[in-house]
Order: structure tokens, then C-alpha cells, then sequence
């Protein structure tokens, strides 16, 4: 569809050129809708085989174990929505490398020859996340480049081997001769009654086995033929490249209808308001949207003749008001660290503790998988004086996922983020992490600790450590006590009363303990002030985090 030229979004109202209204006549295509006999092949071998294409909602990547938990796989927990806005979610392989880089809004198309349930139990993370447990066979990844199509390997097939079928028909043969020659005086005639049971018998069998593995040969040919056919299928071609204006950095909001529209369309395609006249009203002094609302008409068309302004006019960019909310959340904090000992003289510390905003910008995962086999030999010797020896195999299958999160800060600038692996496995290109540190150094030399990691568009932290834990009994202390105790074990030699020297060391370290009391107090305020401002943001956007969530989701 277009109007002047200009191709038209899904959810355009209005043309960007002229602000005519458009009639709403586009729609998204589905695969059988450009390749109407896509499954008819298919459904011969597989009556139930279905498809579905749609955008990538949502990833979650979580893993399967046995029962004796020694064999892992990982996979992708998915969701996606199609042309209609229906919703699927399924598993997809997540050992495979074409899924390394899932981003939200991918358009992926699933291939379900048959329904396949994955047996291994889920991990407690997938828990109450993963609802159910069929695996999607066929997965298409519709790129801007081009496509990618990977299949599991559960219709795989091999051919029924010509060798093992003579072994067994040997086998047969041997054991019918020895009844027929038990049971008859044919002597050497036995044998030929023998080889014709065994040959009666296999050939039919080896028949059976072959035509079984025609059938599902066939039924993979098929399904590769039908792959190959969905592979080439663009998403240029199902229209879902219209589904939406590509983000740019100078991106603004309508200021009629709050759509966010980029900075060279004429006319808002939500509203129809003409942008031009819209950006040359602001005052270039003036950030406030709201400033607008409150001009009245006169003064606008006043300003419009005297003053035309040029067409950047200063309205932020949507980018600009995301990376202002981002510093809302920055903080940094100095502050001496006097880390008290009971026995020995205090240890200062310059204290720091400091917390930023970012948002993803990237993922990129990769699992690696380890698969051993352990052999084991060993021997024993029984009641009898006799030596066994034995072997044991035992399987160990793991899988790791590692990832790494480019992300983007307040100041705009991108970098590697590192996150523990229980909150990568839920952190998406688009959400919003709020991260604390703490510091604590004596010249050059420092120690970080990471106070937290929050995933506020998940909703989940994790705190790994804090400047709270902290504490190390210095060596002078524990040489005190030893003096102290050499000292009272000395008294009671010297003095031939083991009270006296005992009660005086009970005594003392009974202070130890009272002072130690004090001290421990002393050091966890002075540990919690220093985290207080960075703990604080943290408990302020958890807090808040609906409405900020709302507000930072209009300027993704
Ligand atoms: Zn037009
Ligand atoms: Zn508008
Ligand atoms: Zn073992």
C-alpha cells in the first residue's frame, strides 16, 4: 500500500506526505496465504503438521534434566505473536547456534510436522514460567537479510543395516536345523529345511523394517522439502517489515496524539496533524510539551509570521527524555569507610558507592555443551578369594549458557555488562537495569563489591554481595590473644592456681567479646551509610517501577 509514493505502516490512519486519510486495507500475509499448497505434500506422511509466524514477544532460556540428573539440555522458551495477534509459546532448541542472537520482533515461523513432548524435567527457574512441554521441530528465522532454517533431529532415520538381518537369519537357521534334525531323521537334509525357515521368516521381516524406513525417510524428505520451501519466504513478503517504523535516535513524540513519529514525516500518521506547523509554534527557549496547550490560537499564528523557526526545533528527541529519566537514577556517593577492630586500631578506607540506569541494546548468547562419558574399572574380591572385575559407564551431558549484554547509559554511552547467569537467562535486548556498587580502598589498592543487579523490567534482582560482609580479624588481634594467653598459662605455672589464671583470661575475653559487640554495630551503620543513597534508588524504583516502567516504554 502506498499513498504518494510512500509505502504506508500497518497502523497508519493517515498519509505522512499530504495528511489524507488512508483507508485501513493492509495486512499481514501468513505463510500458506503466499504459498497456498505449502503442507499439502506434508500432510500425507503428517495429517496434523502445522505452522505459525509471527513477531518474537518474548525469550526465556531455561534448561531440561533427567531424572537422574546427569544429562542437560537447554532450550528457548518463546513466544510469539501472529497476524491476527494470536499468541503461541513453545521450546526451541536452544543448542543451537541460529538462536545465539534472539531479539524481540524477530519474525520467526515454527514448522510442527507432529506435536513433540519433551519428557525431561524443568529446571526450578522454568518453573511456573514454562507451561508446556512441546518442542518446535522446524524453526525459520525470517531475517532482514535473508532466512535461516534449522530442524531437530527427531525425524531423522537410517536405513535398516543389510548384516545385522544375515546374522539373525544365521542364527535362525542354525537353531531350526537343530529342532528339524532333533525332531526327523533327514540328516543332512535338516539343513536345507533349516536355511528355508530362516529365509521364510527374515525376508518378510527385513520387508517390514524396510518399508518402515521408506515411510519415514519419505516423511523427512518431505518436511525438508517443506522447509526449504518456507525458507524462501522473506519478511519482506509477509509484510511484517511494515509492522513498524524502525527506531531512530532523533524519534519525537506527535504533539497532538503522543505517537511517536520520526523527525522528517510531515504529518502524523496516527493523528494526521501536520508536524511542521506543530515544531514551529514551540518557543526555542521552551522545553515543555505543555506549553503548547496553553498558547492560545492568536498568539500561535502570531509567532508563525514573525518568527518562522527551522524545523529542528528544540523538541527532544525521544532518545534525549529516555536518557534524561536514565539520569534521574544516577547516583554516586563518597564517604570515609572505618572499618573498627576490637583489639587493634581502626582501618580507614575512602568509601564509594555508586548506581546507574542502562537499557540492553544487545544479547548475544552462546550455550556450550559437554557431553563425557565416564568409564570406571575397578575390581573386587568376593568371599570365595576370587578377584571380578568390573566396569561402570556413567554419562555426564551438560549445558552452560554464556551471554554477553551490550547496554546503553544515561550519557548515551555503550558498553559490555556483565550479570549473573540466573538473571542473564531472563534479561532481553530493551529492558531496563538499575546496578549498585560498592568500593572500598586504601591507595591504589581497592576492593568492588557488586550490591545488586536489578532487572526492572523483569521484575528480579539479584544481590551477590555487599561491603557489609567485610570484616577479617587482623593479625594483630589474634597475636594479642595469644599473648594474653600465654600470659594467664604462664600466672597459672607460675602460681600453682589454675583459677586465677583462667578467670583473669575468661575475663578478658569476655571484654573482647562486648567490645567486639560494639565494634560489629559500629561497622555495619558505618557499611550501611555508605550503600544507603545507592539502596535507596533501588528501593525507590522498585517502588515506582509501574509507572516508570510505563513512561520508559512509550520512549523505547
Ligand atoms: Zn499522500
Ligand atoms: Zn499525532
Ligand atoms: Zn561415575
Amino acid at each position: 500500500m502506498h499513498h504518494c509514493g510512500n509505502g504506508l505502516y500497518l497502523q497508519d490512519k493517515f498519509c505522512t506526505q499530504c495528511g489524507e486519510e488512508v483507508e485501513e486495507s493492509k495486512k499481514l500475509l501468513t505463510l500458506t496465504d503466499i504459498e497456498p499448497n505449502l503442507l499439502d505434500d506434508l500432510i500425507q506422511s503428517c495429517p496434523e503438521a502445522k505452522t505459525f509466524t509471527g513477531r518474537l514477544k518474548n525469550s526465556f532460556y531455561y534448561k531440561r534434566r533427567n531424572k537422574g540428573g546427569n544429562i542437560t539440555f537447554s532450550y528457548w522458551w518463546i513466544t510469539l505473536e501472529n497476524a491476527d495477534g494470536e499468541v503461541k509459546q513453545i521450546s526451541i532448541n536452544a543448542e543451537n547456534e541460529a538462536f545465539n542472537n534472539l531479539k524481540n520482533g524477530t519474525v520467526i515461523s515454527l514448522l510442527e510436522p507432529t506435536d513433540i513432548n519433551l519428557h525431561y524435567l524443568l529446571d526450578d527457574a522454568a518453573k511456573g514460567i514454562v507451561t508446556n512441554d512441546l518442542l518446535a521441530s522446524g524453526v525459520i528465522l525470517h531475517n532482514d537479510d535473508g532466512q535461516v532454517s534449522t530442524l531437530t533431529n527427531h525425524y531423522n532415520c537410517s536405513k535398516p543395516r543389510m548384516g545385522g538381518f544375515i546374522g539373525l537369519g544365521l542364527i535362525l537357521a542354525i537353531i531350526a536345523t537343530a529342532i528339524v534334525a532333533g525332531m526327523s531323521d533327514m540328516g543332512d537334509g535338516a539343513i536345507l529345511v533349516g536355511i528355508f525357515i530362516s529365509v521364510a521368516c527374515m525376508v518378510p521381516l527385513y520387508n517390514s523394517n524396510v518399508t518402515a524406513f521408506q515411510k519415514e525417510f519419505a516423511r523427512k524428505e518431505s518436511i525438508t522439502a517443506t522447509l526449504a520451501k518456507i525458507l524462501e519466504i522473506s519478511k519482506y513478503q509477509l509484510g511484517f517489515h511494515k509492522v513498524e517504523r524502525t527506531n531512530r535516535d532523533d524519534d519525537i513524540f506527535c504533539g497532538t496524539c503522543d505517537h511517536r513519529i520520526q523527525l522528517d514525516l510531515e504529518y502524523c500518521p496516527q493523528c494526521g496533524t501536520s508536524q511542521t506547523i506543530h515544531q514551529n509554534m514551540q518557543p526555542s527557549s521552551e522545553n515543555e510539551p505543555d506549553s503548547v496547550a496553553c498558547m492560545n490560537d492568536t498568539k500561535e499564528s502570531q509567532l508563525l509570521v514573525e518568527e518562522p523557526q527551522p524545523k529542528e526545533s528544540s523538541r527532544k528527541s525521544i532518545r534525549e527524555m529516555r536518557l534524561d529519566k536514565m539520569k534521574e537514577f544516577y547516583q554516586s556517593h563518597q564517604q570515609e569507610f572505618i572499618y573498627r577492630h576490637a583489639l587493634s586500631p581502626n582501618e580507614k578506607f575512602d568509601g564509594s558507592a555508586w548506581c546507574y540506569m542502562v537499557q540492553v541494546t544487545d544479547r548475544k548468547m552462546n550455550t556450550d555443551v559437554s557431553d563425557v562419558t565416564y568409564t570406571e574399572t575397578y575390581t573386587i574380591r568376593d568371599k570365595h578369594g576370587f578377584y571380578d572385575t568390573k566396569t561402570t559407564r556413567h554419562r555426564v551431558r551438560d549445558s552452560k549458557l554464556s551471554g554477553k549484554l551490550t547496554v546503553e547509559d544515561e550519557t548515551g554511552e555503550i558498553f559490555e555488562q556483565w550479570l549473573p547467569d540466573s538473571l542473564m537467562a531472563h534479561t532481553e535486548v530493551g529492558d531496563y537495569l538499575l546496578i549498585g556498587y560498592s568500593r572500598r580502598q586504601k591507595n591504589d589498592r581497592y576492593r568492588t563489591y557488586s550490591e545488586y543487579y536489578y532487572n526492572i523490567s523483569k521484575g528480579r534482582w539479584e544481590m551477590p554481595e555487599s561491603i557489609h560482609d567485610y570484616g577479617e580479624t587482623s593479625l594483630l588481634s589474634k597475636f594479642l590473644v595469644l599473648l594474653v594467653a600465654v600470659g594467664c598459662g604462664a600466672l597459672i605455672y607460675q602460681t600453682r592456681t589454675l583459677e586465677l589464671g583462667a578467670g583473669l583470661f575468661g575475663l578478658f575475653m569476655v571484654g573482647v567479646a562486648l567490645k567486639s559487640r560494639n565494634t560489629d554495630k559500629a561497622n555495619n551503620k558505618n557499611a550501611s551509610d555508605l550503600i544507603q543513597p545507592i539502596m535507596d534508588t533501588l528501593y525507590r524504583v522498585r517502588d515506582n517501577k509501574k509507572e516508570l516502567l510505563a513512561y520508559l516504554a512509550k520512549l523505547k
